[in-house]
């Protein structure tokens, strides 16, 4: 069954924990174990079964779909989950399923680099961009493509390729490209345009678009992603490099991840009770309530500012409350990393490594209810570690 209560209501007398420990709360990563409470909740429904004889072949039994290794039953719910949130357009596209939205960003950017003799591709991102594209782009030296870093300080007439990740990814802000040129090659990095984080306002209409369940329904660990393509050849090529790259993406994942989807959707057409989207916007709302209280109050740090928009899938006026709070500290504190660390236990992810000042640090909103608790009550109070953490 469902249960009856939701997902925000055991949530956060902060005020009250006893700060008797001295555990090191670590918000450095987005892992996205919030919704594990609601899954629990909802028992078996989303339970797969999956027989010995079951997934054995490399392939698909999906004879007309581009992308070979597809489950059809993976790519059937891709799409309805679109067409009822209307935050990606679906239509004209081809479906690309990898291990994780991080195994589609290198297969995009194997497919949209130039395979002549001109050299690396310029890939650039808005800073602060997020942390592990730099990483990933230039692990491997590829002589395809390069990190080329900030697209707001990109002034090379050479072309290029731009990640726009909306809402992004530390500040949740929405973007569009920066780099003012007709040829650009763009990545719409989608992860985080789910109606839990943002404002549904228009059905996003890209080139090539990432999405992935890990921040959609919480299912990280599954490592599912999804690129929706308009380009025939694009599509292809990413095919081809996921062929390359690990010879198609887990059937047991590809099933597991149709299932969770299709209780989603099905939770949307339930009248009588709270969807998905509606219980970990709940979740989430209440959550930046509370740091945007403790922010007002101990003047320490600053948070984002978000706008107030209509959500057209909640039917709502809301602002943005994304996955992570990009927090700046105040009070002439040069390394808030640092600060937090030391002084609060607290682990976060420093400005720095999204090409920012360390003035900046990025913690995950998406921690379990305890450690999210703990995190709010160290920074509002006069909490002060006693022992210090290198
Ligand atoms: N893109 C962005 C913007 C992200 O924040 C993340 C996860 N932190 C990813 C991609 C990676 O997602 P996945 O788990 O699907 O590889």
């Amino acid at each position: 069954g469902t249960g009856s209560s939701s997902l925000s209501s055991r949530s956060c007398n902060y005020s009250e924990i006893e700060e008797d420990d001295d555990i090191i709360i670590n918000l450095k990563l987005g892992d996205p174990t919030v919704y594990e409470r609601y899954w629990q909740e909802m028992g078996e429904v989303t339970t797969v079964v999956i027989h010995g004889w079951q997934s054995l072949s490399y392939f698909s039994d999906n004879n007309n779909n581009l992308c070979w290794f597809l489950e059809p039953e993976l790519g059937k719910e891709i799409v309805r989950v679109h067409k009822l949130v209307g935050n990606a357009e679906t239509q004209d596209h081809f479906i690309v399923v990898g291990t994780g939205s991080t195994q589609l960003y290198q297969a995009a950017l194997y497919a949209l680099s130039p395979h002549d003799d001109s050299g690396p591709i310029n890939v650039v991102s808005a800073a602060p961009y997020y942390c592990s594209y730099p990483l990933i782009t230039d692990c491997l030296k590829s002589g395809l493509y390069r990190w080329g870093g900030d697209a707001k300080a990109y002034k090379e007439e050479d072309p290029y390729i731009e990640l726009v990740t909306s809402p992004n990814n530390p500040d949740g802000l929405l973007r569009h490209a920066v780099v003012n040129r007709n040829e650009g090659i763009l990545i719409h990095d989608l992860a985080y345009y789910w109606p839990q984080y943002t404002p549904i306002t228009t059905k996003a209409n890209h080139d090539v678009m990432l999405f992935t369940v890990s921040k959609s329904t919480g299912h990280a660990g599954m490592r599912i992603g999804w690129a929706l393509v308009k380009d025939r050849e694009t599509a292809r090529k990413m095919t081809e490099y996921i062929e390359l790259n690990t010879i198609g993406v887990s059937k047991d994942s590809q099933l597991r991840a149709a299932k969770v989807l299709k209780v989603v959707s099905d939770s949307c057409g339930n009248e009588m009770a709270k969807s998905f989207f509606e219980h970990s916007y709940d979740a989430m709302s209440e959550r930046w309530k509370l740091l945007k209280q403790a922010a007002e109050n101990t003047k320490r740090f600053t948070v984002p500012y978000f706008t107030s928009q209509r959500c057209n899938f909640l039917g709502k006026v809301f602002e943005s409350q994304p996955a992570f709070a990009y927090l700046k500290c105040e009070e002439g504190i040069v390394d808030c990393e640092r600060f937090l660390r030391e002084n609060k236990k607290i682990l976060t992810k420093s400005g720095k490594y999204f090409g920012d000042e360390e003035s900046y640090v990025r913690i995950s909103m998406l921690d379990r209810d305890t450690n999210f608790n703990i995190f709010l009550h160290r920074i509002s109070s006069s909490y002060n570690a006693n022992v210090q953490v290198h």
